[in-house]
């Protein structure tokens, strides 16, 4: 697939949860090399609604802000040790129940952040499904009335693995994007990914939390590693929003 200005693959730097860091040290850092993230954000979350100006600011500059849900609802069987954060489980999720988690989001974003047609959505702890037996396609039926992208992925870098969070533009499912989580606190395996997905001319999808915070996150040195090593290279660095809506159209023959 061409990418746009003559690129050889495409990367989507993108960043869960809404952090404050992400505001102060992530989008600085990608602004300083005109790059653009996608931020997704939990509504129900007070941080969120506390700096939503400043989302709302960064979202007129470029950067995609993602819809994370209202409350982040997981799977319950994931977490045994039942973490106080999980209040509302997939598992017990009816299709409603997923509507309206998906929905309010998606109108709270609109409200205070701005519209945004092809504003993506992002599965909470990347869980893809609600109910028992896993239900898959009501989770994309309810995504489906107010977005037309998605982004999956895997929690926790596996170098070696058969899973790299890297896309291969005609085949992604634009509903269920792979991702692969980078909280490592070296980049070790950073160049190696980024080989491959120019030797397949694909869509490599980083999935970060915090940034430059003080636990379970990406060292302030390691993004900005990143960053360099994305700049030196012949790559499309752009929002899930801005690759999927340019998927979409080269596919259907508009580009
Ligand atoms: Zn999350």
């Amino acid at each position: 697939m061409l990418w746009p200005g003559g690129a050889k693959a495409a990367v989507s730097m993108t960043y869960d949860d809404g952090r404050e860091n992400n505001l102060d040290f992530a989008i600085p850092d990608l602004e300083e090399s005109d790059f653009r993230g996608t931020f997704n954000l939990v509504t129900g979350e007070r941080r969120t609604l506390e700096r939503a100006t400043d989302w709302r600011a960064a979202f007129g500059r470029g950067h995609e802000i993602g819809n994370h849900s209202v409350h982040h609802p997981a799977r319950s069987a994931a977490y045994p040790s039942n973490p106080p954060w999980l209040t509302h489980r997939l598992d017990q999720f009816t299709q409603e129940d997923i509507d309206r988690e998906v929905g309010e989001a998606a109108a709270w974003l609109d409200t205070h952040i701005g519209p945004d047609p092809g504003r993506s959505y992002c599965y909470p702890c990347t869980h893809v499904a609600i109910g028992n037996p896993p239900n898959e396609t009501a989770y994309r039926n309810a995504i489906l009335k107010c977005h037309r992208f998605a982004r999956a992925g895997t929690m926790l870098s596996q170098p070696g693995s058969s899973f790299d969070g890297i896309n291969d533009p005609w085949q992604v499912d634009l509903l269920k994007i792979n991702s692969i989580g980078y909280f490592p606190t070296d980049r070790l395996f950073f160049p190696p990914l980024l080989e491959s997905n120019l030797a397949v001319g694909g869509w490599l999808v980083l999935m970060f939390h915090g940034v430059g915070g003080p636990s379970h996150e990406t060292p302030l040195a390691v993004h900005r590693g990143i960053i360099q090593a994305l700049k030196a290279g012949p790559f499309w660095v752009a929002p899930t929003r801005d690759v999927a809506n340019h998927i979409e159209s080269v596919r259907m023959g508009n580009t």
